[in-house]
């Protein structure tokens, strides 16, 4: 798609620091790491949100992302622990919207957070939340 940074890249028409590529999907590293060794791994097709993106497709670039995982774990970057990340919407920080799986490795110490109110739910409120989710679930995919 015309103006889709990740396109370009998976045309070979802009740099990247490519670590796996294969018909269907590419990894790269991301050019703003949030710890050396971050790793986004993308379908070739443009596919904006992850309610776009082909399941089959879908479940090709998690096994990327899962061989990645163990990739980085051993190659010598500062790696504790790693995260697995989808941002999907600007609402969640989405940045291109070419569908991306982040991979990063993660430290005691580094400067990546989180941030939220995490207070527990009551099980009422957790049970009536579940519902309405079942429900939509059983709506789309019976
Ligand atoms: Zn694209």
């Amino acid at each position: 798609v015309n103006g889709c940074v990740f396109c370009e890249i998976a045309g070979g028409r802009v740099e990247a620091s490519i670590v796996y590529e294969d018909d269907d999907t590419l990894a790269f590293m991301d050019l703003k790491p949030v710890n050396p060794g971050h790793v986004l791994v993308v379908p070739r097709e443009h596919v904006p949100s992850v309610r776009d993106l082909d399941e089959e497709l879908g479940g090709r670039v998690f096994k990327v992302a899962m061989r990645l995982e163990s990739a980085i774990r051993n190659s010598g970057v500062r790696c504790e622990g790693t995260n697995m990340f989808v941002a999907d919407g600007e609402a969640a920080f989405q940045d291109v919207f070419h569908f991306h799986l982040h991979v990063f490795p993660r430290f005691q110490g580094d400067r990546f957070t989180i941030d939220a109110d995490w207070k527990e739910q009551s099980r009422a409120e957790l049970d009536r939340v579940a519902s309405d989710i079942r429900s939509a679930y059983e709506q789309l995919w019976r």
